[in-house]
């Protein structure tokens, strides 16, 4: 069985301007004051704050990501980031394919996977998020769903440093609502195996994070399911106190 470091990552989404900065201090403190966190944390900020950002934590040992890269390493594409520049930010992570890019900007899977690869070009490690919808869940296709997602947004390849796969219900995201542990549970045991079927010895060690509304009461209980390899938290990560309680519940 491999051993793996779980993961707490941030997605601030679209909130954060420079007063923000004093949670960061405040979270730096607070993971150097004691014996320090038993997981790897990542703050995935709004890229105008990747650079201000990192300068606050990288004492404490927290890492920064972009929450989204285009495709192409540079040219024509207004508005958008490359993997390159995050990582010319100094980001090691990026998440991709988080569901409010597929549903507010129409992503679909096969560009998921093309931003995946174009992480692995700049060197980042992706994390990919899947998840079904309300009505997926309620009519029993929840499972089929996600292995179709992954089939479709997973790389071919494990990637240069690997990559992390985020199980992030739809309707969990922002609601206060959870699945069932047995439901959290079984999802990831599907996503286990379907891993370790396309990708051996690399799918056993590649960490499964859980997503929608973990918050400090609940993360304990989550964290301890079987394949949760950790947590991509939203509304909880703005908040210092919040956010190191969920990281201390590892
Ligand atoms: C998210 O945005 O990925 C997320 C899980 O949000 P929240 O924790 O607020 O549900």
């Amino acid at each position: 069985m491999a051993q793996i470091t779980p993961l707490i990552a941030g997605n601030w989404k679209m909130n954060g301007t420079t007063v923000q900065l004093g949670e960061v201090e405040r979270l730096a403190e607070l993971v150097t004051e004691g014996d320090g966190p038993r997981c790897t944390v990542v703050i995935c900020p709004p890229a105008t704050m990747l650079e201000r950002l990192n300068t606050i934590t990288a004492s404490a040992g927290i890492v920064t990501g972009g929450q989204d890269c285009h495709p192409a390493a540079h040219g024509p594409h207004t508005g958008d980031i490359s993997a390159q520049m995050l990582s010319d930010c100094g980001a090691q992570y990026v998440i991709v394919g988080h569901s409010e890019r597929r549903l507010g900007h129409g992503e679909t899977d096969h560009l998921v996977q093309q931003k995946a690869l174009a992480a692995f070009a700049s060197g980042l490690v992706p994390i990919i998020c899947v998840g079904e919808s309300e009505d997926e869940r309620e009519s029993g296709s929840a499972e089929k769903v996600v292995l179709g997602q992954l089939a479709e947004a997973l790389p071919d390849n494990w990637g240069p440093f690997g990559f992390i796969v985020a199980y992030e219900p739809v309707w969990a995201i922002g609601t206060g609502k959870t699945p069932t542990m047995h439901d959290i549970e079984d999802m990831h045991a599907t996503i286990r195996k379907y891993l370790v079927e396309h990708y051996g010895e690399n799918g056993e060690g590649t960490r499964i994070l859980y997503g929608g509304s973990m918050k400090p009461y609940n993360a304990r209980d989550i964290l301890r399911l079987k394949n949760v390899n950790g947590g991509l938290v939203g509304g909880a990560s703005l908040l210092a106190n919040d956010f190191y309680n969920i990281i201390s519940a590892v």
